[in-house]
């Protein structure tokens, strides 16, 4: 199984196109573990510290 992530809306899906922005999408860095639940709580966590300060 391939994943990829669409550069534009940072999210992962197995096409090679972004099914929301149609972009090409590109395999994310070192994939390990969740990466979609890893980057999306570090996503979320990143933009609340943002927000607050
Ligand atoms: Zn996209």
């Amino acid at each position: 199984m391939k994943i990829k992530k669409c550069p534009k809306c940072g999210i992962y899906t197995l096409k090679d196109n972004c099914r929301i922005c149609g972009s090409a999408t590109a395999s994310p860095h070192p994939l390990r573990f969740s990466p979609e639940d890893r980057w999306g709580e570090w996503r979320r966590k990143a933009k609340m510290k943002n927000i607050r300060d």
